[in-house]
């Protein structure tokens, strides 16, 4: 897997401060798609056992605590990368106390293959859907057009 960005104290994508990763790789072409640069799924870095082990470290860190990981692109779930999203979910769950994963992909959440399913299970918020034009509204929360919906499969607490 390849990624653009990885910010590790974050309080514009998703609830409370998080640490966010755009993953490279998607294959959606939304008509007016914020984040062309990442289409190809070559471009960016190589994501690196080095930076999973900092998102983890960091996820941990008690001086500036985090409510989760926000993990946007590019699609996570890319076919692509869901290896290596789905090793770094499950590292979450295992290795960071009561943090929460969302989740932004261009599939719909009933149209997801089974190896794209294995990753939901991990997954706090999932918005799903894509981005289309005609439905967007500046005021919507969480998203960036009416038809993507906000799948709350559990509560932060
Ligand atoms: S799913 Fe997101 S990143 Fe992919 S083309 Fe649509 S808006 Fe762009």
């Amino acid at each position: 897997m390849n990624y653009h960005r990885y910010y590790p104290v974050d309080v514009v994508n998703g609830e409370g401060t998080r640490c966010t990763l755009f993953v490279a790789g998607c294959v959606h072409q939304c008509r007016g798609c914020y984040n062309k640069s990442t289409w190809p799924i070559d471009s960016g870095f190589p994501f690196t056992q080095e930076l999973e082990d900092r998102i983890i470290m960091d996820l941990q860190d008690t001086e500036i605590k985090r409510q989760g990981l926000s993990l946007s692109g590019g699609d996570p779930l890319h076919p692509n990368n869901v290896p290596a999203i789905l090793k770094l979910v499950k590292r979450v769950k295992t290795e960071c106390d009561n943090k929460d994963i969302w989740l932004w992909t261009g599939y719909k959440l009933n149209e997801l293959t089974a190896k794209q399913q294995a990753v939901v299970p991990y997954i706090d918020v999932l918005i799903d859907g894509k981005f289309i034009q005609e439905l967007a509204d500046a005021k919507l929360v969480w998203r960036g057009s009416s038809n993507q919906i906000i799948h709350r499969f559990r509560l932060h607490n």
